[in-house]
């Protein structure tokens, strides 16, 4: 099944957007399945159930951090993860920067936007995502790539569409301003059921775990889905 989803849904998306495939909840065979069947890039959102995987997949994929960065973590993030999408504070990113910095890389990052303005909600609000960005700019080890947003839970993916369009409208005035020389490049939004939606609205990174892997083992439901 995750082949043909795998396949399905890459002959769906247009040329330009990536797809990460959201594992959490899932076992390190079945994301080596999805990046057998063509996935490049897989989203972790516990950086204690990347270990697994990324010992059995390792360079195969490419490995994002999708998940709420705990402090006690960010060592092991930094030198487990390839992109860290959810970067939504100065003190978070000084931590991963000085983290990057021992290990002598620099870590691709995007700043979470938290679009729906929902409280308690990972991510930025849109009108301080630009001071935010100034701010990562001046960190040697960390290059902010672009932007990243959830959205709200919907019933319909239409009532996601105007915080996605609020985002995409976010990162081209960001990218036309390019504070201190920073290119904006990724726009990550959209899931299973918004993926469409998202991507009509400019997204070109879409993350995705149902479409490709069916529903969640039960153990997940109801839980946060940000780690
Ligand atoms: C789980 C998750 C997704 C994918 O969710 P699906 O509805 O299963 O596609 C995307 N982004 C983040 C941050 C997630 O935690």
């Amino acid at each position: 099944m995750i082949r043909e989803n795998v396949r399905e849904l890459l002959a769906e998306i247009p040329a330009g957007v990536s797809v990460v495939a959201a594992a959490k909840a899932r076992t390190p065979g079945e994301v080596l399945e999805a990046v057998e069947a063509g996935i490049q890039i897989v989203g972790e959102n516990y950086v204690q159930e990347a270990g697994p995987a990324i010992d059995a997949i390792g360079g195969r994929a490419t490995w994002h951090f999708i998940g709420r960065l705990q402090r006690n973590k960010v060592k092991k993030a930094a030198r487990l993860f390839d992109l860290v999408e959810t970067v939504d504070s100065i003190s978070l990113a000084r931590e991963l920067d000085s983290a990057c910095e021992r290990l002598g890389k620099t870590m691709p990052a995007l700043i979470e936007v938290n679009s729906s303005r929902e409280s308690g909600k990972a991510g930025v609000f849109p009108e301080e995502t630009e001071g935010l960005l100034r701010e990562l700019a001046c960190l040697k080890h960390l290059r902010v790539l672009g932007l990243m947003t959830m959205g709200p839970p919907v019933e319909d993916p239409e009532e996601a569409r105007c915080h996605f369009r609020e985002t995409r409208e976010l990162f081209e005035r960001l990218r036309a301003i390019g504070p201190a020389g920073v290119e904006l490049d990724v726009l990550s939004m959209g899931m299973s059921d918004t993926y469409r939606v998202a991507i009509e609205e400019g997204a070109t990174m879409i993350r995705v775990g149902t479409r490709i892997f069916g529903e969640r083992p039960q153990r997940e439901r109801g839980e946060k889905e940000e780690g």
